[in-house]
């Protein structure tokens, strides 16, 4: 435990919890909700979450999620921690490894990936320093609030979710997608008012703030769209619609290892003439620093593809461990199959691994990952995700599908069948059973469904990641060497 009289800005689980509890309106299958705990599945995520709040406190996993501030010399999350060394970048790794495992991989926007966001304005800091509002009456110093939002941030162990892309409209119509933008509507004493709309804002009804723009790459976004800001989720004019839920909070963690721990839900974002202060403002009316949306976000999507790296070995773990209570261990196929699972966890680990090496220094003096391995990992990894589930899933056989749950082995009257027609190899039957429980959730289950498709789109689609490779990465080179070697030069 951290000693008493040791300085720190860390939250409990419980004050975390209470932090949520701030009149926020949420709304789940049309119910207007009092509390975000009032909805089983969200509060079961809440409890998750908390206990990573509970977790900075041990000895355990103090190292992993916090560190000590050099400016103020309190213990701090390490959700905010600016990476200048190497050894920066692998410490706040450990802490991606750590809120990774926690969730299985479930939550792939747990406290520490807004963050990571905040850290990549921070990067670019003379840039946004640099940059002016366009609009009159409203003059943030951007670089200021940046560096502000980041000690506020640190100083009150928050969460946010980073809520980034628009609404689904008709995508062959530019003006539908400009509808639902945020736009500036009005100018105030001390801010603007926005209204427009964020989607899938994940993990927003659990966390306390909404950090938003509209996603980069928009062609001409006009300048009152032109936003980069953050705002608490209470705020007055912001109304959350929560998709349905997908995991099975209340169920038996026997029937359920992971799905019984809850979600972290996706969110439709209603602003309807939101207030926001001058000082949580980034950027305003200058489309050009809309395009840093790359730059800006080299930090979460490494989080996004260190996450599927810890979940790649997990499937790993788990096929082994599949190989090893039904016995197929020694057959030649069997083998091979889980053997693509290790080249798949294996070539994820080398990307990050690859990026971090690269790091380079930013101009705002940020150590930041190599973007070019990134999108290429992170490419990989969502092109051979829906194969290894699928092998995962081939290894089991029928085990994953013939699952009874804990009350069938209770029951007197045929749990004795259960467990003695179909014991395994060295396991239990219920040994068995819950190790297919455990891959149901992570693969096949609606918790399972909904974590596929947030891995396929979450941080950009396949097609979008290869023209980003196309755009970032130099090839003169190689170009140059093809010249030399064909006697072209
Ligand atoms: C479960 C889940 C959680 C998410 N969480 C977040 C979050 O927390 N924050 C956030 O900001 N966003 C989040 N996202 C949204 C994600 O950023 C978007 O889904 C993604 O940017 C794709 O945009 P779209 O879904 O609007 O696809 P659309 O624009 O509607 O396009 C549909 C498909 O058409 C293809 N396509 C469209 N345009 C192009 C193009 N120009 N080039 C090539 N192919 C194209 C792609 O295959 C794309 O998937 C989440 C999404 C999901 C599913």
């Amino acid at each position: 435990m951290l000693k008493k009289h040791v300085e720190h800005k860390l939250k409990t689980g419980a004050q975390f919890k209470a932090s949520l509890d701030d009149g926020r309106q949420l709304w789940v299958n049309g119910r207007k909700l009092e509390k975000v705990t009032d909805e089983p599945a969200l509060a079961a995520g809440v409890d998750l979450l908390a206990s990573m709040f509970d977790d900075q406190f041990t000895e355990t996993f103090a190292q992993a999620t916090t560190y000590r501030d050099p400016h103020s010399g309190a213990i701090v999350s390490r959700a905010w921690q600016v990476p200048e060394t190497r050894q920066d970048l692998e410490d706040r790794r450990q802490m991606i490894e750590y809120t990774s495992l926690k969730t299985a991989g479930t939550f792939g926007r747990p406290p520490d990936l807004a963050p990571a966001i905040a850290v990549g304005l921070k990067a670019y800091l003379p840039t946004f320093k640099k940059k002016k509002s366009t609009f009159d009456g409203c003059q943030p110093d951007f670089a200021e609030n940046i560096e502000r939002y980041l000690e506020y941030g640190r100083d009150n162990n928050l969460t946010a979710s980073e809520s980034l892309a628009g609404p689904q409209t008709d995508r062959s119509s530019p003006k539908a997608g400009e509808a639902s933008l945020l736009r500036v509507k009005s100018i105030e004493k001390g801010g603007i008012r926005v209204s427009g709309a964020k989607t899938v804002g994940s993990i927003a009804a659990q966390a306390n703030e909404i950090f938003f723009t509209n996603l980069g790459g928009i062609q001409e976004t006009p300048p009152e769209a032109c936003i980069w800001g953050s705002i608490p989720i209470n705020a007055e004019g912001i109304k959350l619609i929560s998709r349905e839920m997908v995991s099975q909070p209340g169920s038996d963690p026997f029937d359920h290892p992971i799905a019984h721990k809850g979600e972290e839900a996706d969110q439709f974002i209603i602003f309807d003439n939101v207030f926001v202060p001058t000082e949580r403002i980034f950027n305003l009316g200058d489309p050009t620093a809309m395009q840093y949306y790359g730059p800006v976000c080299v930090f979460a999507h490494w989080h996004v593809l260190t996450r599927l790296a810890v979940k790649a070995e997990l499937f790993v773990g788990a096929g082994q461990m599949v190989l090893d209570v039904l016995g197929t261990g020694r057959i030649p196929a069997v083998q091979a199959m889980l053997g693509e699972l290790i080249e798949y966890a294996q070539t994820l680990r080398a990307f990050i691994y690859a990026a971090e090496a690269k790091a380079t220094l930013t101009e705002g003096e940020v150590l930041a990952p190599d973007v070019g391995m990134l999108t290429a990992g992170r490419l990989y990894s969502i092109q051979h995700y829906p194969r290894i589930i699928h092998i995962l899933q081939e290894l089991c056989g029928q085990g994953l599908v013939m699952r009874f749950g804990k009350a069938a082995f209770d029951n007197p009257e045929i749990g004795h069948h259960l467990r003695d027609l179909l014991v395994g190899h060295n396991a239990s039957a219920m040994e068995k059973e819950q190790l297919m429980n455990f891959i149901w959730d992570m693969t096949t289950g609606a918790l399972a469904g909904r974590v596929a498709l947030f891995e396929n789109v979450n941080s950009s689609p396949a097609p979008r990641l290869r023209a980003r490779l196309y755009e970032e990465v130099k090839r003169d080179k190689f170009v140059d060497q093809v010249k030399k070697l064909a006697g072209l030069a």
